[in-house]
């Protein structure tokens, strides 16, 4: 039986959310990503929203309480979900298997080099959200997203400095216990995403059977 209950592991820039997107459409499941909601309550200024920026625009994690109330909403008596960003780090997945219990975890692994390259490249539509790559995705035409046709952006937190402290202050320091976590759990799947977008979904495909 395919997994339906998912979270994808990975550093920021491994391709966890393009594939997310994929796989969610794929299992017919709803695709969550924190980052994506803690963006929106940011731009809607909400109350959640206002204490979350301080700690998003210096690459810091925000703190657990606030997300964790926003993801049991999400996923309270939901039979399946791709879930994208959460848990980052041991307490949150720990929050998390008191209201789901994770069939499949998958991690995404790249290096820190090809994770700079492709961050820097990264541009977003600051209307629908859709995210382009100019090295790997590019727009049709020249910065302008190829629905709303209005210029992309690139993310606040997509500059040199805070990708190297996402990747270390987030990243490095709280990605072991959550792989040994799930791999004491016997639900770990490894999958090397330094590849093209088709070849990766295939890998995450397999990896959920
Ligand atoms: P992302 O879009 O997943 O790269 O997330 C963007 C930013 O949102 C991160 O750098 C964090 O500041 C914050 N964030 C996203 N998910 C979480 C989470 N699960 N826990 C704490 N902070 C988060």
């Amino acid at each position: 039986m395919t997994a339906r209950r998912i979270v994808l592991l990975g550093p920021p820039g491994s391709g966890k959310g393009t594939q997310a997107v994929r796989l969610a459409a794929w299992l017919g499941v709803p695709h969550i990503s924190t980052g994506d909601l803690l963006r929106n309550e940011v731009q809607n200024r909400t109350e959640l929203g206002l204490q979350a920026q301080s700690f998003m625009d210096r690459g810091e994690l925000v703190p657990d309480q606030l997300v964790a109330e926003m993801i049991r909403q999400r996923i309270k008596g939901a039979t399946g979900f791709v879930l994208d960003g959460f848990p980052r780090n041991i307490k949150q997945a720990e929050i998390l298997e008191t209201v789901t219990t994770v069939e499949r975890a998958l991690h995404f692994q790249l290096n820190r080099e090809e994770i700079i390259r492709r961050l820097s490249a990264r541009r977003v539509c600051p209307q629908c959200g859709a995210v382009y790559n100019l090295i790997s995705s590019p727009p049709q035409h020249n910065s302008l997203c190829d629905k709303c046709k209005i210029a992309l952006v690139q993310r606040s937190d997509d500059t040199p400095e805070v990708i190297q402290r996402r990747i270390d202050v987030q990243y490095a320091r709280e990605i072991r216990p959550i792989l040994e976590f799930y791999r004491k759990r016997n639900v770990l799947r490894e999958i090397d995403a330094q590849g093209d977008i088709e070849s990766v979904y295939r890998a995450a495909q397999q990896a959920l059977e």
